[in-house]
Protein backbone atom coordinates (compact mmCIF):
# COMPACT_ATOMS: atom_id res chain seq x y z
CA UNK A 1 0.00 0.00 0.00
CA UNK A 2 0.87 3.74 -0.24
CA UNK A 3 2.12 4.54 3.42
CA UNK A 4 2.88 7.87 2.36
CA UNK A 5 -0.48 9.13 0.61
CA UNK A 6 -2.63 7.33 3.67
CA UNK A 7 -2.71 9.92 6.01
CA UNK A 8 -4.19 12.27 2.99
CA UNK A 9 -7.86 13.09 2.92
CA UNK A 10 -10.51 11.23 1.11
CA UNK A 11 -10.90 13.03 -2.10
CA UNK A 12 -7.05 12.90 -2.97
CA UNK A 13 -6.93 9.40 -1.80
CA UNK A 14 -9.32 8.53 -4.32
CA UNK A 15 -7.56 10.38 -6.79
CA UNK A 16 -4.10 9.16 -6.30
CA UNK A 17 -3.80 6.46 -3.82
CA UNK A 18 -2.65 3.12 -5.92
CA UNK A 19 -1.75 5.46 -8.75
CA UNK A 20 1.93 6.74 -9.42
CA UNK A 21 2.54 7.76 -12.47
CA UNK A 22 4.10 5.42 -15.08
CA UNK A 23 7.30 4.64 -14.70
CA UNK A 24 8.33 4.46 -17.67
CA UNK A 25 6.47 6.99 -19.73
CA UNK A 26 5.03 9.37 -16.63
CA UNK A 27 1.21 8.81 -17.97
CA UNK A 28 -0.58 10.11 -15.02
CA UNK A 29 -3.32 7.44 -15.24
CA UNK A 30 -2.69 3.97 -14.88
CA UNK A 31 -2.55 2.18 -18.25
CA UNK A 32 -5.06 -0.60 -19.20
CA UNK A 33 -2.16 -3.41 -19.33
CA UNK A 34 -4.62 -5.78 -21.72
CA UNK A 35 -2.47 -8.64 -21.42
CA UNK A 36 -2.29 -12.29 -19.60
CA UNK A 37 1.05 -12.69 -19.11
CA UNK A 38 3.85 -11.07 -18.27
CA UNK A 39 8.27 -12.21 -19.48
CA UNK A 40 10.04 -13.05 -16.86
CA UNK A 41 13.99 -12.76 -16.60
CA UNK A 42 14.93 -15.85 -16.47
CA UNK A 43 13.12 -18.43 -14.99
CA UNK A 44 11.44 -17.34 -12.00
CA UNK A 45 12.78 -13.53 -12.54
CA UNK A 46 9.47 -11.39 -12.46
CA UNK A 47 9.58 -7.90 -12.90
CA UNK A 48 7.54 -6.41 -9.93
CA UNK A 49 6.12 -9.98 -9.14
CA UNK A 50 3.60 -10.43 -12.04
CA UNK A 51 3.47 -13.41 -13.59
CA UNK A 52 -0.27 -13.96 -15.18
CA UNK A 53 -3.10 -11.47 -14.62
CA UNK A 54 -5.29 -13.91 -12.99
CA UNK A 55 -2.99 -13.92 -10.65
CA UNK A 56 -2.27 -10.06 -10.59
CA UNK A 57 -2.30 -7.57 -13.24
CA UNK A 58 -1.01 -3.56 -12.68
CA UNK A 59 -3.93 -1.86 -13.47
CA UNK A 60 -6.06 -4.23 -11.36
CA UNK A 61 -3.21 -3.99 -8.35
CA UNK A 62 -4.00 0.17 -8.84
CA UNK A 63 -7.43 -0.18 -8.23
CA UNK A 64 -6.77 -2.68 -5.11
CA UNK A 65 -4.71 -0.46 -3.63
CA UNK A 66 -6.85 2.64 -4.11
CA UNK A 67 -10.10 0.38 -2.66
CA UNK A 68 -7.63 -0.50 0.39
CA UNK A 69 -6.75 3.15 0.90
CA UNK A 70 -10.49 4.75 0.80
CA UNK A 71 -11.73 1.99 3.34
CA UNK A 72 -8.93 2.28 5.66
CA UNK A 73 -8.18 -1.34 4.84
CA UNK A 74 -4.68 -3.06 4.09
CA UNK A 75 -6.67 -5.48 1.05
CA UNK A 76 -8.41 -4.72 -1.45
CA UNK A 77 -9.71 -6.96 -3.58
CA UNK A 78 -11.67 -6.73 -7.34
CA UNK A 79 -13.70 -9.07 -8.71
CA UNK A 80 -15.92 -8.99 -12.08
CA UNK A 81 -18.68 -8.85 -10.25
CA UNK A 82 -20.23 -7.33 -6.78
CA UNK A 83 -21.39 -11.04 -6.38
CA UNK A 84 -18.78 -12.62 -7.54
CA UNK A 85 -17.09 -10.71 -4.51
CA UNK A 86 -19.35 -12.02 -2.16
CA UNK A 87 -19.23 -15.88 -3.75
CA UNK A 88 -15.47 -15.40 -2.89
CA UNK A 89 -15.78 -14.13 0.51
CA UNK A 90 -18.59 -16.55 1.83
CA UNK A 91 -16.56 -19.36 0.33
CA UNK A 92 -13.61 -18.33 1.81
CA UNK A 93 -15.25 -17.75 5.26
CA UNK A 94 -17.94 -20.61 5.10
CA UNK A 95 -17.42 -24.36 5.67
CA UNK A 96 -20.42 -27.39 5.58
CA UNK A 97 -22.03 -26.78 9.18
CA UNK A 98 -21.25 -23.27 9.89
CA UNK A 99 -24.26 -21.19 9.99
CA UNK A 100 -24.56 -17.47 8.98
CA UNK A 101 -26.97 -14.16 9.73
CA UNK A 102 -28.94 -12.45 6.74
CA UNK A 103 -30.82 -9.12 6.60
CA UNK A 104 -34.49 -9.02 6.09
CA UNK A 105 -34.04 -6.58 3.35
CA UNK A 106 -31.07 -8.04 1.81
CA UNK A 107 -29.88 -7.23 -1.83
CA UNK A 108 -31.76 -9.70 -3.88
CA UNK A 109 -28.94 -11.42 -5.55
CA UNK A 110 -27.24 -12.03 -1.45
CA UNK A 111 -30.16 -13.93 -0.43
CA UNK A 112 -30.47 -15.54 -4.04
CA UNK A 113 -26.62 -16.94 -3.64
CA UNK A 114 -27.06 -17.96 0.08
CA UNK A 115 -30.26 -19.44 -0.09
CA UNK A 116 -30.25 -21.38 -3.72
CA UNK A 117 -26.39 -21.81 -4.15
CA UNK A 118 -24.60 -21.88 -0.64
CA UNK A 119 -27.47 -23.50 1.31
CA UNK A 120 -26.60 -26.15 -1.07
CA UNK A 121 -22.98 -26.71 0.08
CA UNK A 122 -24.11 -27.39 3.78
CA UNK A 123 -24.19 -23.30 5.01
CA UNK A 124 -27.27 -22.65 7.32
CA UNK A 125 -28.55 -19.07 7.26
CA UNK A 126 -30.95 -17.56 9.48
CA UNK A 127 -32.84 -14.03 8.41
CA UNK A 128 -32.87 -11.32 11.39
CA UNK A 129 -33.96 -7.55 11.35
CA UNK A 130 -30.28 -6.08 11.63
CA UNK A 131 -31.85 -2.48 12.72
CA UNK A 132 -32.26 -4.44 15.77
CA UNK A 133 -29.84 -6.06 17.81
CA UNK A 134 -32.41 -8.58 19.43
CA UNK A 135 -33.27 -9.86 16.29
CA UNK A 136 -29.47 -10.76 15.14
CA UNK A 137 -29.02 -11.92 18.91
CA UNK A 138 -32.10 -14.24 18.43
CA UNK A 139 -30.82 -15.51 15.19
CA UNK A 140 -27.35 -16.44 16.58
CA UNK A 141 -26.11 -20.24 16.58
CA UNK A 142 -23.19 -21.47 17.98
CA UNK A 143 -22.08 -22.61 14.62
CA UNK A 144 -22.46 -19.13 13.64
CA UNK A 145 -19.47 -18.21 11.72
CA UNK A 146 -21.18 -15.10 9.17
CA UNK A 147 -23.07 -11.94 10.44
CA UNK A 148 -24.16 -9.99 6.96
CA UNK A 149 -24.89 -6.38 6.99
CA UNK A 150 -26.21 -3.66 4.30
CA UNK A 151 -26.48 -0.18 5.15
CA UNK A 152 -28.67 1.48 4.13
CA UNK A 153 -29.98 -1.40 2.63
CA UNK A 154 -31.86 -2.26 -0.77
CA UNK A 155 -34.55 -1.13 -1.34
CA UNK A 156 -36.02 0.23 1.75
CA UNK A 157 -33.64 1.99 2.95
CA UNK A 158 -33.34 0.45 6.24
CA UNK A 159 -30.29 1.73 8.56
CA UNK A 160 -28.50 -0.66 11.01
CA UNK A 161 -25.75 0.75 13.49
CA UNK A 162 -22.62 -1.22 12.30
CA UNK A 163 -20.72 -0.25 15.65
CA UNK A 164 -23.09 -1.97 17.88
CA UNK A 165 -23.45 -5.33 15.74
CA UNK A 166 -19.50 -5.62 15.84
CA UNK A 167 -19.72 -5.91 19.32
CA UNK A 168 -22.47 -8.50 19.02
CA UNK A 169 -20.32 -10.58 16.01
CA UNK A 170 -16.93 -10.10 18.27
CA UNK A 171 -18.91 -11.63 21.43
CA UNK A 172 -20.35 -14.25 19.11
CA UNK A 173 -16.80 -15.25 17.27
CA UNK A 174 -18.34 -13.91 13.99
CA UNK A 175 -17.25 -12.05 11.85
CA UNK A 176 -19.26 -9.10 10.48
CA UNK A 177 -19.55 -8.42 6.53
CA UNK A 178 -21.29 -4.68 5.55
CA UNK A 179 -22.43 -4.40 2.34
CA UNK A 180 -21.07 -0.57 1.63
CA UNK A 181 -22.20 -0.48 -2.10
CA UNK A 182 -25.38 1.92 -1.66
CA UNK A 183 -23.49 4.66 1.19
CA UNK A 184 -19.70 4.09 -0.40
CA UNK A 185 -16.42 4.58 1.43
CA UNK A 186 -16.92 8.60 1.31
CA UNK A 187 -20.43 8.09 3.33
CA UNK A 188 -19.44 5.58 5.37
CA UNK A 189 -16.72 3.38 6.54
CA UNK A 190 -17.74 0.19 7.82
CA UNK A 191 -13.84 -1.13 8.67
CA UNK A 192 -13.32 1.89 11.01
CA UNK A 193 -17.14 1.00 12.97
CA UNK A 194 -15.89 -2.48 13.66
CA UNK A 195 -16.53 -4.53 10.09
CA UNK A 196 -14.24 -7.27 9.22
CA UNK A 197 -14.91 -7.10 5.32
CA UNK A 198 -16.40 -4.83 3.27
CA UNK A 199 -18.09 -5.76 0.43
CA UNK A 200 -19.21 -3.69 -2.55
CA UNK A 201 -20.35 -4.22 -6.06
CA UNK A 202 -18.39 -1.45 -7.44
CA UNK A 203 -20.76 -1.73 -10.82
CA UNK A 204 -22.96 1.32 -8.91
CA UNK A 205 -21.57 4.64 -6.95
CA UNK A 206 -17.86 3.39 -7.31
CA UNK A 207 -17.76 3.15 -11.06
CA UNK A 208 -20.79 5.60 -11.39
CA UNK A 209 -20.68 5.69 -15.10
CA UNK A 210 -23.63 2.60 -15.55
CA UNK A 211 -20.67 1.19 -18.15
CA UNK A 212 -19.28 -1.35 -16.19
CA UNK A 213 -20.01 -4.23 -13.78
CA UNK A 214 -17.61 -5.24 -10.91
CA UNK A 215 -17.24 -5.82 -7.33
CA UNK A 216 -14.64 -5.28 -4.45
CA UNK A 217 -13.81 -6.58 -0.88
CA UNK A 218 -11.65 -4.82 1.63
CA UNK A 219 -10.40 -6.11 5.02
CA UNK A 220 -8.07 -4.51 7.66
CA UNK A 221 -7.31 -7.88 8.46
CA UNK A 222 -3.60 -8.64 6.47
CA UNK A 223 -4.25 -12.84 7.59
CA UNK A 224 -7.93 -12.65 6.14
CA UNK A 225 -6.61 -10.88 3.32
CA UNK A 226 -4.23 -13.51 2.60
CA UNK A 227 -6.88 -15.48 2.58
CA UNK A 228 -9.56 -14.00 0.43
CA UNK A 229 -6.21 -13.17 -2.24
CA UNK A 230 -5.55 -17.06 -2.78
CA UNK A 231 -9.09 -17.56 -2.94
CA UNK A 232 -9.54 -14.90 -5.58
CA UNK A 233 -6.79 -16.46 -7.68
CA UNK A 234 -8.33 -20.20 -6.95
CA UNK A 235 -11.81 -19.23 -7.87
CA UNK A 236 -10.40 -17.12 -10.85
CA UNK A 237 -13.25 -14.45 -11.11
CA UNK A 238 -10.88 -11.42 -11.13
CA UNK A 239 -11.67 -8.13 -12.53
CA UNK A 240 -10.40 -7.71 -16.06
CA UNK A 241 -7.56 -4.67 -16.69
CA UNK A 242 -10.48 -2.86 -18.49
CA UNK A 243 -13.29 -3.04 -16.19
CA UNK A 244 -10.56 -1.87 -13.47
CA UNK A 245 -9.49 1.20 -15.29
CA UNK A 246 -13.41 2.21 -14.95
CA UNK A 247 -13.89 1.46 -12.14
CA UNK A 248 -10.58 3.70 -11.13
CA UNK A 249 -11.91 6.33 -13.62
CA UNK A 250 -14.73 6.50 -11.78
CA UNK A 251 -13.29 6.61 -8.20
CA UNK A 252 -11.53 10.16 -8.96
CA UNK A 253 -14.82 11.71 -9.02
CA UNK A 254 -16.59 9.44 -6.20
CA UNK A 255 -16.56 12.55 -4.01
CA UNK A 256 -18.32 15.24 -5.71
CA UNK A 257 -20.96 12.67 -7.61
CA UNK A 258 -22.13 11.32 -3.88
CA UNK A 259 -22.40 15.39 -2.93
CA UNK A 260 -24.43 16.05 -5.52
CA UNK A 261 -26.19 12.53 -5.59
CA UNK A 262 -27.11 13.61 -1.56
CA UNK A 263 -27.79 17.23 -2.54
CA UNK A 264 -30.60 16.00 -5.67
CA UNK A 265 -31.84 13.46 -3.21
CA UNK A 266 -32.89 15.67 -0.19
CA UNK A 267 -34.90 17.83 -3.15
CA UNK A 268 -36.38 15.00 -4.07
CA UNK A 269 -37.70 13.60 -0.77
CA UNK A 270 -38.61 16.84 0.08
CA UNK A 271 -41.10 17.15 -2.70
CA UNK A 272 -42.36 13.33 -2.74
CA UNK A 273 -43.01 14.01 1.25
CA UNK A 274 -45.65 16.66 0.31
CA UNK A 275 -47.36 14.86 -2.62
CA UNK A 276 -50.69 13.86 -2.07
CA UNK A 277 -50.02 10.39 -4.20
CA UNK A 278 -47.14 9.30 -2.38
CA UNK A 279 -48.36 7.18 1.03
CA UNK A 280 -44.44 6.85 2.21
CA UNK A 281 -41.21 8.01 1.64
CA UNK A 282 -37.90 5.99 2.67
CA UNK A 283 -35.01 8.07 2.91
CA UNK A 284 -33.04 8.20 5.98
CA UNK A 285 -32.45 11.57 5.73
CA UNK A 286 -35.67 12.05 6.97
CA UNK A 287 -36.13 13.18 10.95
CA UNK A 288 -39.23 10.73 10.54
CA UNK A 289 -37.11 7.73 9.20
CA UNK A 290 -36.37 4.78 12.18
CA UNK A 291 -32.71 5.08 11.72
CA UNK A 292 -32.39 8.51 10.91
CA UNK A 293 -30.05 9.29 14.20
CA UNK A 294 -28.20 5.78 13.18
CA UNK A 295 -27.72 7.00 9.88
CA UNK A 296 -26.59 10.67 10.87
CA UNK A 297 -24.16 9.42 12.90
CA UNK A 298 -21.84 6.83 10.96
CA UNK A 299 -22.71 8.39 7.89
CA UNK A 300 -21.18 11.57 6.56
CA UNK A 301 -24.79 12.24 4.20
CA UNK A 302 -27.22 9.85 3.53
CA UNK A 303 -26.97 9.41 0.21
CA UNK A 304 -28.94 9.11 -3.75
CA UNK A 305 -31.10 6.05 -3.23
CA UNK A 306 -34.91 6.62 -2.32
CA UNK A 307 -37.52 4.58 -2.39
CA UNK A 308 -41.51 5.55 -1.93
CA UNK A 309 -45.06 3.72 -2.18
CA UNK A 310 -47.49 5.12 -4.38
CA UNK A 311 -51.25 5.12 -3.66
CA UNK A 312 -53.42 3.34 -5.67
CA UNK A 313 -51.42 -0.30 -5.22
CA UNK A 314 -49.07 -2.19 -7.62
CA UNK A 315 -50.55 -0.95 -11.06
CA UNK A 316 -50.10 2.34 -10.10
CA UNK A 317 -46.49 2.22 -9.01
CA UNK A 318 -45.96 0.57 -12.34
CA UNK A 319 -47.59 2.89 -14.07
CA UNK A 320 -45.28 6.01 -12.42
CA UNK A 321 -41.99 3.95 -13.55
CA UNK A 322 -43.36 3.57 -17.38
CA UNK A 323 -44.14 7.99 -17.16
CA UNK A 324 -40.75 9.12 -17.02
CA UNK A 325 -38.48 10.81 -18.84
CA UNK A 326 -36.11 11.87 -17.46
CA UNK A 327 -35.22 8.79 -15.05
CA UNK A 328 -34.84 6.12 -16.90
CA UNK A 329 -36.83 2.44 -16.04
CA UNK A 330 -33.88 0.03 -15.35
CA UNK A 331 -32.28 -2.05 -12.94
CA UNK A 332 -29.03 -0.98 -11.17
CA UNK A 333 -27.93 1.82 -9.32
CA UNK A 334 -25.27 4.40 -8.77
CA UNK A 335 -24.91 6.09 -11.95
CA UNK A 336 -24.63 10.11 -13.02
CA UNK A 337 -27.93 9.01 -14.68
CA UNK A 338 -31.22 8.92 -12.51
CA UNK A 339 -32.88 5.62 -12.05
CA UNK A 340 -36.62 5.10 -11.53
CA UNK A 341 -38.04 0.65 -10.99
CA UNK A 342 -40.20 -1.31 -9.87
CA UNK A 343 -38.64 -3.76 -7.15
CA UNK A 344 -41.23 -6.36 -7.01
CA UNK A 345 -41.02 -7.23 -10.33
CA UNK A 346 -37.53 -6.27 -11.25
CA UNK A 347 -34.82 -6.07 -8.76
CA UNK A 348 -36.55 -8.29 -6.36
CA UNK A 349 -38.58 -10.21 -8.35
CA UNK A 350 -36.52 -13.33 -6.64
CA UNK A 351 -37.30 -12.60 -3.26
CA UNK A 352 -41.00 -12.92 -3.87
CA UNK A 353 -42.59 -15.23 -1.16
CA UNK A 354 -39.48 -14.81 1.05
CA UNK A 355 -39.36 -13.07 3.90
CA UNK A 356 -37.36 -10.96 2.00
CA UNK A 357 -40.83 -9.87 -0.17
CA UNK A 358 -41.12 -5.79 -1.34
CA UNK A 359 -44.42 -4.15 -0.77
CA UNK A 360 -45.84 -4.04 -4.39
CA UNK A 361 -46.66 -0.53 -4.57
CA UNK A 362 -42.92 0.60 -3.53
CA UNK A 363 -41.00 2.66 -6.41
CA UNK A 364 -37.26 3.02 -5.94
CA UNK A 365 -35.24 5.73 -7.70
CA UNK A 366 -31.76 6.31 -7.62
CA UNK A 367 -31.44 9.66 -7.81
CA UNK A 368 -28.24 11.22 -10.40
CA UNK A 369 -26.22 14.41 -11.27
CA UNK A 370 -28.64 16.00 -13.55
CA UNK A 371 -30.26 19.05 -12.78
CA UNK A 372 -32.33 18.91 -9.40
CA UNK A 373 -35.13 20.66 -11.34
CA UNK A 374 -35.62 18.57 -14.16
CA UNK A 375 -35.54 15.64 -11.98
CA UNK A 376 -38.32 17.19 -9.63
CA UNK A 377 -40.57 18.33 -12.50
CA UNK A 378 -40.19 14.34 -14.41
CA UNK A 379 -41.47 12.90 -11.05
CA UNK A 380 -44.62 15.94 -10.75
CA UNK A 381 -45.68 15.01 -14.36
CA UNK A 382 -45.12 11.03 -13.78
CA UNK A 383 -47.04 10.69 -10.68
CA UNK A 384 -49.90 13.17 -12.30
C1 LIG B 1 -25.88 -4.68 -7.24
C2 LIG B 1 -25.65 -5.06 -5.85
C3 LIG B 1 -24.95 -6.22 -5.52
C4 LIG B 1 -24.47 -7.21 -6.56
O1 LIG B 1 -23.48 -6.66 -7.39
P1 LIG B 1 -23.29 -7.04 -8.94
O2 LIG B 1 -22.17 -6.15 -9.37
O3 LIG B 1 -24.57 -6.77 -9.65
O4 LIG B 1 -22.92 -8.49 -8.99
C5 LIG B 1 -24.73 -6.49 -4.18
N1 LIG B 1 -25.19 -5.66 -3.21
C6 LIG B 1 -25.88 -4.55 -3.49
C7 LIG B 1 -26.37 -3.69 -2.38
C8 LIG B 1 -26.14 -4.21 -4.81
O5 LIG B 1 -26.84 -3.10 -5.08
Amino acid sequence: MNEHVSTRHFETLAIHAGQEPDAATGAVVPPIHQVSTFKQDGVGGLRGGYEYSRSANPTRTALEENLAALEGGRRGLAFASGLAAEDCLLRTLLRPGDHLVIPDDAYGGTFRLIAKVVEKWGVEWSVANTSDPASVREALRPQTKVIWVETPSNPLLGITDIALIADIARGAGARLVVDNTFASPYLQQPLALGADVVVHSTTKYMGGHSDVVGGALVTADEELGDELAFHQNAMGAIAGPFDSWLVLRGIKTLAVRMDRHSANAQRIVEALSAHPKVTQVYYPGLASHPGHETAAKQMRDFGGMVSFRVAGGEEEAVAVCDRTKVFTLGESLGGVESLIEHPGRMTHASVAGSALEVPADLVRLSVGIEAVDDLLEDLRQALG
